[in-house]
């Protein structure tokens, strides 16, 4: 079976739209959703990935405040911000752009965070409640990459699913979520000893390590759905973790590194701000 590109870049134009009308309509009785990003520092991938969330929310209708603050900020200054933005009624998400400079704590800034206005899905609240199956705020990636999954129709009910990279937020909640769909699931790491031999039994590999390349033709299952999480610049260029010629002559499924995940993490940003303004609503 040829190969199929899974175009993330597509579906998720398609579900922006879909989410410009729904704002459309919630705004017609008042409420506009909104959407609060903090960066601290100068980080240029953060401040790429911020600008683009920015412009993703004002394109769908919402309402969208860039809080930037200074390398040396303090823990107290960043927990302020975020306490005035639990505050504030017209901003029903609030996301921290991670990394955060190693004087902050990271864990601590996201607790901080209203579990209602999370819609990065990070709280410890909303951690939990994915963990025990509760409707939750999920985060953003796997949610995208689910939709992706779903897109290309592959029932998951049954299917063997690898998960290389066990990070909170993307690694866990993406095993999370495919053991929910009914999958059997193997999550590998840098421990992990022998990372092909997991790899070619995966129907569903997602892979979220942030190495080029690392996952080759020969460690794929023909027919397999591939899912490419990692985001890596080489020399100016984006390449995923996965080296995509050789992968394309053994999936079934691939998405491409730019125009796959990324652009779906945005879209479920969106979704999951429009959904905590439905519940203010
Ligand atoms: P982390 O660095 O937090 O986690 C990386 C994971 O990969 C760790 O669990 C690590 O294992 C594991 N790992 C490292 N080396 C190997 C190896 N040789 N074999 C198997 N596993 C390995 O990264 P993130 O989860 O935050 O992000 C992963 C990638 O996804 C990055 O490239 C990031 O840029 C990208 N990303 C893309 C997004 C998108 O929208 N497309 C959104 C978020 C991230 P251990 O735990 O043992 O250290």
């Amino acid at each position: 079976m040829a190969c199929q590109r899974l175009d993330g870049k597509a579906l998720a134009l398609r579900i922006r739209e879909e989410l410009a009308v729904k704002t459309a309509e919630l705004k017609a009785h008042g409420v506009t959703p909104g959407l609060a990003v903090i960066l601290v520092g100068n980080d240029p991938a953060s401040e790429t990935y911020v600008r683009n969330k920015g412009i993703a929310c004002e394109k769908a209708g919402m309402h969208s405040e860039t809080i930037r603050l200074p390398e040396e900020t303090t823990q107290e200054e960043l927990l302020a911000r975020i306490r005035a933005l639990n505050a504030d009624p017209a901003i029903d998400g609030i996301l921290v752009q991670l990394p955060l400079p190693a004087h902050l704590d990271e864990r601590a800034a996201l607790n901080a965070i209203l579990p209602e206005k999370d819609v990065d899905g990070f709280h410890l609240l909303n951690a939990g409640k994915l963990l025990t199956g509760e409707a939750s705020v999920v985060p953003c990636t796997p949610k995208g990459v689910m939709r992706l999954i779903r897109e290309a129709g592959v029932s998951l009910a049954g299917k063997e699913a690898v998960v290389v990279g066990r990070s909170n937020i993307v690694g866990k909640p993406m095993a999370l979520l495919l053991l929910q769909a009914g999958c059997t699931v193997t999550v590998c790491h840098s421990k992990t000893r022998d990372l092909a031999e997991h790899t070619r039994q995966a129907d569903v590999l997602v892979v979220a390590v942030g190495k080029p390349g690392l996952i080759r033709g020969d460690m794929v299952k023909p027919g397999a759905v591939v899912i490419d999480v990692g985001i890596n610049r080489v020399d100016g260029k984006l390449y995923g973790d996965v080296a995509f010629d050789e992968a394309a002559e053994k999936a079934g499924w691939l998405t491409p590194v730019p125009g796959g995940v990324g652009p779906m993490t945005i879209a479920m940003l969106l979704e999951n701000t429009l959904e905590a303004a439905q519940r203010r609503a």
